[in-house]
């Protein structure tokens, strides 16, 4: 059989979603090759996000078919994921020997098309159209395969995007929301569970609309027949603290972490589901985007600087120790320094424990491209720069705060910068790195952190429980 290499560029969501891919080729007889040099099949899973995300796909595409396909002429690759599905057709005008061009509904498709392709039967293949029920087909893992047993997984609860805020090309690559219903995403957890895993966090592109657009409580009912029911909800709550609550059920699971939700979907329900549900880490990725209402509504985000911190304030009095982290745009269309320095603010009054920064890349067809004073790029990059230093101090000082207290963690492996020594996340969503053994690996620990580097803490082992 054929062996393959994905190429993920991008977020959480894409590495879900490569894994899902590569699992389905694997239990159709595929082998996982190290390198695209080794491959049978290179697939691309694209980001469009930024364009340095698109040209950096779009320039391992190019070395693909160029040079290296002068020798490895069989070679057969792809283009998957929200790329693809922003450019279809135009791709293969663009590099007439790619072979696929796989959108974000079809997925599951991958292996068919392959084997039409390998066959010989179909020269190129181009899906992107929008297949109902596809946001059900992100199902299958890869836990135990080349690497060692996994002890945290993503479980995919939702796709698409009905937001639109200004500046985001997502609600065009991934289309309306669609939620999977809760028994399913239950009877996915139940199973990594009994494979092991100890720590789930789930994922879609704005968890906290999970099962708002469907109709007549859908999201309670498993589409597949063979799928046991969930437990009842525990509350009257939204949609996805009824799935919190559901998953939170599951004996053998320790955490529950998600992934990415919007400052509009934390209503009372959510906070009160941190104070309540003992397995929901103390720990929320919360995108600010920007600290002044003036861009925050030309953003189109739904809320404004006091209700963000709001939020905030409501969720460390939930969870003191809670780790908060956020996603930030500078050089917006417009963002004066007055705008930019409300950013800065927020940052100091918020006290990030960790913030991705992005300067704002234009995206064809999004409104905040076509907005008048568009700024160049050494402003975005000064910008970029003194948000960073502001950022990095305020989580340098919470990682020192951490030194000589005892913390939990889970660990799940070996450290990917000294494989000698194993690594673990704390509850708020911090790394710790520390000496223990392999037998070590997916215990929940307490262990005292001795130092805080950067973004990383160091454990002592000497009072590690055995
Ligand atoms: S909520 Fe997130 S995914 Fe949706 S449009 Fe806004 S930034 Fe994009």
């Amino acid at each position: 059989m054929p062996s393959v290499f994905i190429k993920t560029y991008g977020c959480q969501m894409n590495e879900r979603d490569s894994e899902a891919v590569a699992a389905q080729l694997v239990a159709k007889g595929y082998t996982l090759a190290r390198s695209s040099d080794a491959a049978d099949v290179v697939l691309l899973n694209t980001c469009s996000v930024r364009d340095l995300a698109e040209q950096k796909a779009i320039n391992k595409m190019k070395n693909l078919v160029g040079t290296a396909n002068s020798e490895r002429r069989d070679q057969v690759v792809g283009f998957l994921g929200c790329m693809a599905q922003s450019r279809g057709q135009e791709l293969i005008d663009r590099l007439p020997d790619v072979d696929l061009v796989l959108g974000t509904q079809k997925f599951h498709r991958a292996a068919e098309y392959l084997d039409e392709i390998l066959a010989g039967r179909r020269r190129q293949i181009v899906d992107v159209a929008e297949e109902p029920g596809s946001e059900g087909t992100i199902r299958e893992h890869l836990l135990n395969g080349a690497a060692k047993k996994s002890v945290t997984a993503f479980v995919s609860i939702m796709q698409g995007c009905n937001q639109h805020c200004t500046f985001c090309i997502v609600p065009f690559t991934r289309g309306e929301e669609r939620s999977r219903a809760i028994p399913e995403i239950v009877d996915e957890c139940r199973e990594l569970v009994a494979r092991g895993v100890k720590e789930i966090t789930l994922l879609g592109q704005i968890v906290t609309s999970y099962g708002k657009r469907e109709k007549r409580n859908e999201w309670l009912v498993a589409r597949d027949a063979d799928v046991p029911p969930a437990p009842r909800p525990a509350s009257p709550a939204t949609p996805f603290v009824q799935l919190l609550e559901a998953v939170h059920e599951i004996d053998g699971l320790e955490r529950i972490r998600f992934t990415s939700p919007h400052p509009k979907g934390y209503g009372d329900d959510l906070v009160d589901a941190y104070a309540r549900l003992p397995k929901l880490c103390e720990s929320a990725h919360i995108p600010a985007q920007s600290g002044s209402d003036r861009l925050l509504k030309l953003m189109h985000r739904g809320y404004t600087r006091e209700r963000f911190l709001g939020i905030i304030g409501k969720l460390r009095r939930a969870r003191p120790a809670i780790g908060i982290s956020t996603d930030l745009i500078v050089g917006f269309p417009g963002e004066t320094e007055a705008d930019f320095e409300e950013t800065l603010s927020l940052a100091r009054e918020v006290e990030f424990d960790q913030a991705y920064i992005f300067k704002y890349s234009p995206r064809r067809d999004t409104p905040a491209a076509e907005m008048p004073g568009q700024l160049p790029t050494p402003v975005k990059e000064e910008r970029n720069a003194r948000l960073l230093e502001t950022i990095n101090t305020i989580a340098q000082r919470r990682y020192e705060a951490l030194v000589d207290q005892r913390v939990q963690i889970l660990v799940e492996g070996p450290s990917r910068r000294n494989p000698a020594r194993l690594t673990g996340r704390t509850r708020c969503n911090k790394i710790v790195v520390f000496d223990g053994a392999d037998r070590h690996r997916g215990q929940l620990l307490d262990v005292r952190i001795t130092r805080a580097g950067s973004f990383t803490l160091y454990g002592d082992p000497a009072i590690v429980n055995l």
